[in-house]
């Protein structure tokens, strides 16, 4: 891709209006653009980043049995009647009304809809487990829509659904799931913590939140130092060493401010591990039994003949807030540096030539260097501009490519100048770096 082509509409200045680090980035390379409160388009380098995002998760839903389904945006409110949450969602909900005068709404959440499509589908306790997913937008009208895509009204979330014939196969799903969070955020190269929390609206008694450090997160979090050096992301699918995965995390005190307690904390975290911080939530799974299953009337034939209404979990990822979760995590905006994990990063590698008015000899060998990387599946963006050279590496340190070459006098012949964002700079064969490179991706 030349960047004289493409949809990069990049900003000289932070923006004003933006207040932490991801929403100023995003706004300033063009990822996002808003179009009326807490609702955003997104340009083509967003979009990319969230499309990756939204990729590594599905593949690490599938991998643990998950299939995909694809629910609508907008729902009948009478499903939402039988459960009784249409008048308890409060303002959050929008609400429209059809030609037909009938009550719809834009979906927040799919607990609902996913029961209806349960209950009509499957009798027997022999379906089950089901695990089910969708990646789609949801809608909250949130009272302070802010940071950007961070706390949006409309946004792209991964939900999935989990349905058992009782509560320890329940807690078999739950776990399953547990362990595809902790895969997934270390694919994007984030440490998640698990914490327990407040099951709020939902519902339900068992909970974890998976947060991220951050100062300029919204969820104030109290933990013992200690859960940050486990790591239990290979755990087999089995029931038992998922039940101790889960296990290893339960026993360092982990909580949320809504179920912190203070003197718990003090009795059962010495002073030297305690740690009280900030940070993103970006997943948050449920266990909530029959909760909506009784409300209505999803239940399922037992082996001995009898009935019974199914046991429930839901488990979200928030998609579009990941992108600004990630730079929180990796933008350096004293330097102007954004390093994106290659895993999703929009391109793999950018290409700066040192273009001369009457000389195309730089970016004739960029444009072949950007041929024998696509042929190795290697995205790189060409700066074709002819802007000078501190710019156009300003420019790409914003974009975030993880890797770059530099094409100009010290590129000579066979090796070329490349460096690695945040390393030093090394002359490596074309080879080489494809090389280098593809280790790279495939140890993700
Ligand atoms: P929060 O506490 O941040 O309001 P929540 O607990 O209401 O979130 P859940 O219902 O658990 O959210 O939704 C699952 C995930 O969707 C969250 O973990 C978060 O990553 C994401 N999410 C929730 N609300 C928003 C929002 N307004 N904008 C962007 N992402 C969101
Ligand atoms: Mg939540």
């Amino acid at each position: 891709m030349l960047l004289s082509q493409s949809f990069i509409p990049i900003l000289k200045n932070n923006p004003s209006e933006a207040k932490i680090k991801s929403h100023q980035l995003m706004l300033r390379v063009g990822m996002i653009k808003q179009a009326s409160a807490g609702i955003y388009s997104w340009l083509p380098l967003g979009f990319k980043v969230m499309k990756k995002i939204e990729e590594i998760v599905r593949q690490e839903q599938n991998k643990i049995g998950a299939q995909e389904i694809l629910m609508p945006t907008i729902q009948s409110s009478e499903i939402w009647k039988e459960s009784g949450r249409y008048e308890d969602y409060g303002e959050e909900m929008l609400r429209i009304k059809d030609r037909q005068n009938r009550e719809m709404l834009y979906g927040p959440t799919n607990e609902e809809q996913v029961t209806e499509i349960f209950r009509s589908s499957l009798k027997s306790y022999k379906s089950l487990p089901q695990l089910l997913y969708h990646i789609q937008w949801k809608f909250r009208d949130e009272i302070r829509p802010r940071f950007g895509i961070m706390r949006g009204r409309e946004f792209y979330m991964k939900d999935a659904y989990s349905f058992d014939v009782s509560d320890e196969e329940a807690l078999y799903s739950y776990n399953k799931f547990f362990l595809s969070y902790l895969r997934t955020f270390k694919r994007l190269s984030l440490t998640a913590i698990p914490m327990a929390a407040d099951t709020g609206p939902i519902g339900g008694n068992l909970s974890h939140e998976f947060i991220i450090l951050a100062d300029t997160g919204e969820s104030k979090i109290f933990t013992d130092k200690r859960i940050f050096d486990l790591n239990s992301n290979d755990t087999e699918l089995e029931k038992n060493s998922l039940q101790q995965m889960r296990k290893k995390y339960e026993q360092y005190y982990s909580v949320t401010d809504e179920k912190f307690n203070k003197e718990e904390f003090e009795k059962v975290v010495s002073e030297e591990n305690r740690l009280i911080t900030k940070g993103i939530e970006v997943g948050h799974i449920f266990y909530f039994g029959d909760k909506y299953s009784k409300a209505m009337g999803a239940s399922v034939d037992l082996p001995g003949g009898k009935k019974d209404f199914v046991k429930m979990g839901s488990y979200g990822i928030g998609v579009s807030r990941l992108v600004g979760a990630i730079i929180e995590a990796k933008y350096d905006n004293k330097n102007e540096i954004m390093k994106w994990p290659l895993s999703v990063a929009p391109y793999d590698i950018a290409l700066v030539p040192m273009i001369n008015k009457n000389d195309t000899s730089a970016l004739d060998k960029a444009i072949n260097i950007f041929k024998e990387l696509t042929i190795n599946n290697i995205e790189s963006i060409i700066d074709d501009t002819e802007e000078n050279f501190s710019s156009k590496i300003k420019k790409m340190n914003l974009i975030g490519a993880p890797y770059q070459i530099i094409i100009g006098k010290k590129s000579d012949g066979d090796l070329l100048e490349f460096k690695e964002i945040g390393k030093e700079t090394q002359n490596l064969s074309l080879t080489k770096i494809i090389e280098t490179i593809k280790k790279q991706k495939n140890s993700n």
